[in-house]
């Protein structure tokens, strides 16, 4: 297969997806606008470590590399919720011991992705070229390099766009005005603060566990990373009374960590120094529409669907992007007008979805997890699951531990969220609940 590919892009997705084309013969050539992360030391950007859950896994595993990314991982086996007294208590994210998700670094999985696709012997990676401007009508692209300053044209007939939120193949696709692209800013934003090692030099909470403590309008969160320390993210307000406007003096972080977080702040004894030194990173969604400008650009991962953290899903998604795009390459050998058209066309509304629900998760993370009604409904979709496997999956599930198109997830999700609500209007005791007793509020679907 002589074909080339130019890929713009070596995140998350850009090395799996240039792996995956390699496994099917292609020759792929990628451009990164950052130095390599293997030789300089430049952090790997945003977020210091991710949840890797099925989806992800499973892209992965397909393409054989899983086993070489295993071991940086950590399981979280459910939510550990920190209440403002200090206690904890576990909320399973499922109900086997397979159901759980992953917290890996992302410097540590960018880098080894990017070595394992070298080693396919047919992707090359090109550091320090940002890519300016894409002519589709000429099929060029435009590179400048970041350490001489020298701009280079080059012919590209096929370009994927992994170049993450603010891509620039999707900024060409705008201007050529074959796509429609709206960014919908969240009006909450995020701080990355860590919490080192206990005295003992071992994790100071649970590792096997993802915690948040839940404050309303807003949230910490902390994922365990390999050296025993946690990164925690603070998401909250970007304005507002109790605000990243307003907490900006050490006094004012510490009265903030007393008063909503006092366990989290007796085991971060550098937070406040941290608090005004990390950057306030900003968080929104990306809906575009097609992902396509016929055979010549397609746009996949963050560049396609960028989507809030709050799922843990936007890796996974751009990973699972690349197994789908995979599977239409081996069905369409070659017809790049029909394999990226098909993709856009099957995929958009699943991208949409997953958007739309990692919105609505950030509500249950910094709110409803703590709440009785919720508790509640929980523990009767986990009952139900067991009562019906296979056709009531709750929709936490139903994203992270199974491969169901998210559109799916969505429409399956809201009507299971009407049953259980009639049924918990009907039951004061789930445990009167029975599959008898359930025969009415049944319409479960059946895929
Ligand atoms: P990126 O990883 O952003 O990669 C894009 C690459 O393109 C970068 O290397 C960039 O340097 C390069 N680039 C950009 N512009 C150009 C240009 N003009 N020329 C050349 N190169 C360019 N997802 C999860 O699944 N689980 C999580 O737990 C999770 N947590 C997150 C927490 C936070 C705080 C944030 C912000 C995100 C989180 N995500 C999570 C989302 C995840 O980070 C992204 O979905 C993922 O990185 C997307 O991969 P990508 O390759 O599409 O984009």
């Amino acid at each position: 297969m002589g074909e080339k590919i130019t890929q713009i892009g070596a995140g998350l997705a850009g090395p799996l997806l240039a792996t995956s084309l390699a496994r099917l013969g292609y020759h792929v050539d990628i451009y990164e606008r950052r130095p390599d992360m293997r030789k300089e030391s430049i952090g790997a950007g945003r977020s210091i470590n991710l949840a890797l859950s099925a989806r992800g896994i499973h892209a992965l595993k397909e393409v054989k590399i899983y086993d070489q990314i295993k071991p940086f991982t950590i399981p979280m086996k459910g939510r550990m919720i920190h209440d403002i007294d200090g206690s904890t208590h576990l909320q399973p994210y499922g109900q086997r011991k397979t159901e759980v998700i992953c917290s890996i670094s992302r410097e540590q999985l960018n880098k080894q992705l990017m070595t394992l696709a070298e080693e396919t012997g047919k992707v090359k990676i090109h550091f320090n070229k940002i890519c300016t401007h894409v002519d589709l009508d000429k099929e060029t692209v435009t590179f400048q390099d970041t350490k001489s300053g020298r701009t280079n044209v080059f012919h590209a007939s096929l370009v994927i766009g992994v170049d993450g939120s603010a891509s620039a193949v999707r900024d060409a696709m705008v201007e050529s005005g074959k796509l429609n692209c709206t960014y919908e800013p969240l009006e909450h934003g995020y701080k990355e603060l860590t919490l080192p090692p206990g005295r003992d030099g071992n994790f100071p909470m649970e590792p096997n566990a993802l915690h948040i403590w839940p404050r309303g309008q807003f949230m910490l969160i902390a994922l365990p990373n390999l050296n025993k320390t946690f990164t925690c993210t603070l998401f909250f307000p970007m304005e507002g009374p109790l605000s990243f406007k307003t907490v900006v003096e050490s006094e004012d972080v510490i009265k903030l960590f007393e008063n909503q977080f006092p366990d989290a702040l007796g085991m971060m004894p550098g937070v406040a120094e941290e608090y005004l030194s990390n950057p306030i990173g900003k968080l929104g969604t990306v809906f575009c529409d097609p992902w396509h400008v016929g055979s010549q650009a397609l746009l996949l991962g963050d560049a396609a669907h960028a989507v809030v953290p709050f799922f843990g899903q936007g890796m996974n998604a751009s990973f699972q992007d690349c197994s789908l795009l995979r599977k239409l390459i081996d069905k369409h050998s070659g017809d790049w007008a029909v394999i990226f058209s098909e993709f856009s066309r099957i995929h958009v509304k699943n991208g949409h979805s997953i958007a739309k629900m990692a919105i609505e998760n950030y509500l249950e993370m910094r709110d409803h997890v703590n709440d009785p009604t919720y508790r509640k409904r929980r523990k009767l979709e986990l009952k139900m699951e067991r009562m019906f496997p296979g056709e009531f999956i709750p929709r936490y599930s139903m994203v992270s531990f199974h491969q169901i198109p998210y559109s799916e997830v969505y429409t399956r999700g809201e009507k299971q969220l009407k049953i259980i609500e009639a049924m918990l209007e009907k039951f004061d005791d789930i445990s009167e609940i029975d599959k008898i007793a359930v025969q009415d509020y049944l319409q479960i679907p059946t895929d």
